[in-house]
C-alpha cells in the first residue's frame, strides 16, 4: 500500500510523518499542541513537525531539524518552544530514539484523580513497571519551563510518564515503538477508568505481564502493529501518500 524509502534518513522522515498521520487518525491530535521527535540512535539531530501545524498537516516539506547539542528555540519560530524538552531528553538518555507528547482523554483523566496505569490489560504489558505519574505541576512547556528540569529526573528507565493535568509522553528505541506505546497506553487507560467506574479493578499478575510484555515488545510485533496503523491511516485518508513522498 506504501513503500518506504531504502535510506535510512527518509524512511526515518517519513515513518515519522506516519506517526503524526497514526495518532491523528487514533483521536490523539489537540489542534497544534502536542509533539512527536524522532532521531537516528547515534546522531545529534532529530526530526520533528514544523510549527504551527496541526498531525494532520504533517507532511515531509515541513519536517525540521534540530541538533540537540546546539538549539535556541528562540530564533526559530517555525518550531514549537516546547521541543526544548525533547532536547533534553535525547541529551541525557541516548537509548531514547523517539518521543511522543499528547493529550489522550482517557491517560489524561488517570491522571487527573491521581492513578499510575494499573496492568488492566494485556496489550499494556510492556508498561509494567515502566511508567509513572507525574504529578507535579508546573505549567505549559515553554523554553525550559513546564518542569522540563523535574521531568529529566523521573523518566530514569521508564517507557512513559502520565503527566497530571496534561497529557502523556511515551519514549521508544524506535518512532514505531513510541507511537504504538502512544496507542497502548490510551486503550488501557480507558479500560481502566470504565472499570473503575464499575467496580474493583483486577490486575494481571507479575508473571503474565512479563511473558506478555517479553511478546509484545519484540521489534517485528511492533512494527506489524505500525504498519497496520498506518495502512489503516491511509485507507482514510489517501493524501497521506503524497505527504511521506521524498526524493
Ligand atoms: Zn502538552
Amino acid at each position: 500500500m506504501y513503500t518506504l524509502s531504502s535510506d535510512l534518513n527518509k524512511s526515518l522522515k517519513q515513518n515519522l510523518i506516519l506517526s503524526h498521520h497514526i495518532l491523528y487518525n487514533e483521536g490523539q491530535s489537540s489542534d497544534v499542541a502536542g509533539h512527536i521527535s524522532s532521531k537516528i540512535s547515534n546522531s545529534e539531530v532529530f526530526y520533528t513537525n514544523g510549527f504551527p501545524l496541526g498531525f494532520d498537516e504533517a507532511e515531509i516539506a515541513q519536517i525540521k531539524e534540530v541538533n540537540f547539542n546546539n538549539y535556541n528555540f528562540k530564533n526559530m519560530e517555525d518550531i514549537s518552544p516546547a521541543i526544548d524538552l525533547h532536547c533534553e531528553i535525547y541529551k541525557k538518555y541516548p537509548n531514547i530514539n523517539a518521543i511522543v507528547h499528547t493529550h489522550p482523554y482517557y491517560a489524561t483523566s488517570l491522571g487527573v484523580i491521581e492513578k499510575n496505569l494499573e496492568m488492566v490489560d494485556q496489550q499494556a504489558s510492556p508498561f509494567f513497571n515502566k511508567i509513572k505519574l507525574f504529578n507535579e505541576n508546573f505549567g505549559v512547556f515553554d523554553n525550559g519551563q513546564g518542569g522540563v528540569k523535574e521531568i529529566i529526573e523521573i523518566i530514569k528507565n521508564n517507557k512513559a510518564l502520565i503527566l497530571q493535568n496534561h497529557g502523556i509522553l511515551v519514549f521508544g528505541e524506535s518512532i514505531q515503538e513510541a507511537t504504538i506505546g502512544a496507542i497502548i497506553l490510551e486503550k488501557a487507560a480507558k479500560i481502566q477508568i470504565i472499570s473503575m467506574s464499575s467496580g474493583n479493578i483486577k490486575t494481571i499478575p507479575k508473571d503474565s505481564a512479563v511473558q506478555a510484555n517479553n511478546f509484545l515488545s519484540q521489534k517485528n510485533i511492533i512494527d506489524y502493529k505500525f504498519d497496520y496503523f498506518a495502512r489503516r491511516a491511509i485507507r482514510k485518508n489517501a493524501k497521506i501518500l503524497d505527504m511521506i513522498k521524498i526524493s
